[in-house]
């Protein structure tokens, strides 16, 4: 344990941890599961192209969201540009979408040649909102891409309200909430469509892929066709837009025995939240975001806020913990509308956004984060707060 500051390895002491305790999910299914999936298509010699494990992947994931149809996709980033381009309206030039946000949403907007229009959060849900959203609708507005904060869900009934209303095609990037549910229905089911990730770092893991939900056929069958080069039968292209985006059997298997273990998963995650819970409470300056239990959630991230009464600031709480191997990292910071950009966008004035993006980290979660591990990051931290005051002094000498 670390008494002094002498013992924190930014100042020359041992790191806490030997190998990086991160935040990125890792989860590792049963290998026998996932040998038995990949002995299915071995077994068949089909090892991508709409395969039968792709296909049941598709059914179990649209049963689990209880929608109509499921499309995989090779990522979700590409499931989100597919996605755009077959819903935004056509001849319009710009896309609604929060700052607070994925890293690379801009990068999905250039893609299809929209421009973001960021618009603000809420800052008691991180998200995108109703009032927010429709302050920045106009005549140019292509699609509204409302994105899931990491903990919890947005107002998804206002914002696909004001979608009606406005006669505007709604995405969600239901990518951090894929387990969570709301007073109306299970997230999957609303907008026009939802996109979700099968990356590592996500709560199913398929190594990578992606998949979008929606009770659309003409949607379902269009993005079926485009993620295969849009060929309908042989060189008879169907639909523009296509390209190679499918998602294949190995991927099918991994996200197949990720779901066998989805339970597992959430009561392991449960459990963890749980102790961060009980040990960072007593910890004044920091503040968990709890998880709203009324509804299915996964308590898969540990995001915590940086209070101003907390006496480090968060770059230097940041430098500290990553001596120690421990790898937080600030939530969505800085906001897409504060990064250098190298394609057309539409400069915003977001001070909501800009207070919160530097107010969060995320802390060590998931499959390679274990119960020791978090007791020693929160007395850690604990040692941080009584002795932050020499900590700022040997900062502010070096
Ligand atoms: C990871 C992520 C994506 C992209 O998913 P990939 O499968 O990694 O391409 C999109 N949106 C959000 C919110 C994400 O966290």
């Amino acid at each position: 344990m670390k008494n002094s500051i002498a013992d924190l390895a930014l100042f020359g002491g041992n790191s806490l941890f030997a190998t990086p305790k991160s935040t990125s999910n890792l989860v590792r299914p049963d290998i026998e599961h996932f040998l038995a999936y990949s002995k299915q298509f071995h077994a068949q010699r089909q090892y991508t192209n709409n395969g039968p494990l792709v296909r049941q992947l598709e059914k179990r994931l649209a049963a689990f969201h209880q929608t109509e149809y499921c499309v995989t996709f090779c990522s979700g980033f590409w499931a989100l540009v597919l996605a755009i381009s077959s819903l935004a309206r056509k001849g319009k030039s710009e896309i609604v979408m929060p700052s607070l946000t994925y890293r690379r949403m801009a990068d999905i907007a250039a893609w299809n040649n929209l421009k973001p229009r960021f618009c603000e959060v809420d800052p008691h849900t991180l998200a995108m909102d109703r009032a927010s959203a429709e302050a920045c609708i106009n005549d140019a507005t292509a699609l509204i891409l409302c994105v899931h904060p990491i903990v919890n869900c947005c107002d998804t009934e206002g914002v696909a309200a004001l979608a009606r209303e406005r006669q505007i095609p709604l995405l969600f990037d239901a990518v951090e909430s894929v387990y969570e549910s709301q007073a109306t229905g299970k997230v999957g089911q609303f907008g026009d469509a939802e996109i979700f990730s099968l990356h590592a770092s996500k709560l199913i893991n398929g190594f990578e892929g992606g998949y979008l939900t929606t009770n659309n056929r003409q949607l379902a069958e269009d993005l079926a066709l485009m993620r295969g080069f849009g060929f309908k039968q042989v060189d008879h292209i169907a639909v523009a837009g296509g390209m190679n985006a499918k998602l294949n059997e190995v991927h099918a298997a991994m996200a197949l025995a990720s779901l066998d273990d989805l339970e597992q998963q959430v009561a392991r995650n449960r459990a963890r939240y749980r102790l961060y819970q009980s040990l960072l409470q007593p910890i004044p300056g920091l503040q968990l975001l709890e998880f709203d239990e009324t509804q299915a959630t996964s308590y898969k991230n540990i995001v915590v806020r940086l209070e101003a009464s907390w006496p480090l600031s968060r770059a230097d709480t940041l430098r500290i913990l990553h001596a120690e191997k421990i790898v937080a990292r600030p939530y969505y910071s800085p906001a897409l509308h504060q990064k250098a950009m190298a394609y057309a966008h539409i400069p915003a004035d977001l001070p909501a956004t800009d207070k919160l993006s530097g107010e969060f980290m995320l802390l060590p979660c998931g499959h390679h984060v274990d119960e020791h591990d978090i007791r020693q990051i929160a007395a850690l931290l604990t040692m941080l707060l009584q002795h932050a005051a020499s900590i700022n002094q040997e900062l502010e000498a070096a």
